[in-house]
């Protein structure tokens, strides 16, 4: 129940949150005076997910969220600083599009999340060799 009293101003910051983490929305709506429990952002986040109105883009230890915005787009994850960027094309739009009429599929939700390193993560590495260098990096 009082999930769902604070659930439509949970919805709107969520709006207003980008990428977030739980965590991010809690100090958010914090800063913002709304004088909210942990473990009532935490369920309410649950529900916004499970009635599609945010999306899951990562699932590291600590999950990444987003708001469904009207054009779809994709994601680039830094496996090491955790950075998300996003992108738009079109041409993956009609490629997934075009596969899912060959299928006969109707299609719910469309994810991509690509991973790697950003342009700092990355321009770490090969210029300066980092002694702490996880394996397999
Ligand atoms: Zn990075
Ligand atoms: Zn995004």
């Amino acid at each position: 129940m009082r999930t769902d009293k604070w659930l439509p101003d949970v919805e709107s910051f969520a709006k207003k949150a980008g990428h977030f983490k739980v965590q991010d929305l809690i100090q958010l709506m914090r800063v913002n005076g709304v004088p909210i429990s942990r473990a009532t952002v935490y369920r309410a986040v649950n529900k916004l997910l499970f009635a599609g109105k945010i999306i899951q883009i990562s699932h590291e230890k600590e999950r990444v969220f987003e708001f469904v915005k009207q054009q779809v787009h994709y994601h680039f994850r830094c496996k090491n600083c955790g950075t998300i960027l996003e992108f738009y094309s079109d041409e993956i739009d009609n490629s997934i599009r075009g596969s899912a009429r060959k299928l006969k599929i109707l299609l719910s939700e469309q994810k991509l999340i690509l991973e790697g390193f950003c342009k700092f993560c990355s321009r770490g590495k090969s210029a300066r060799k980092r002694k702490k260098q996880k394996k397999c990096q």
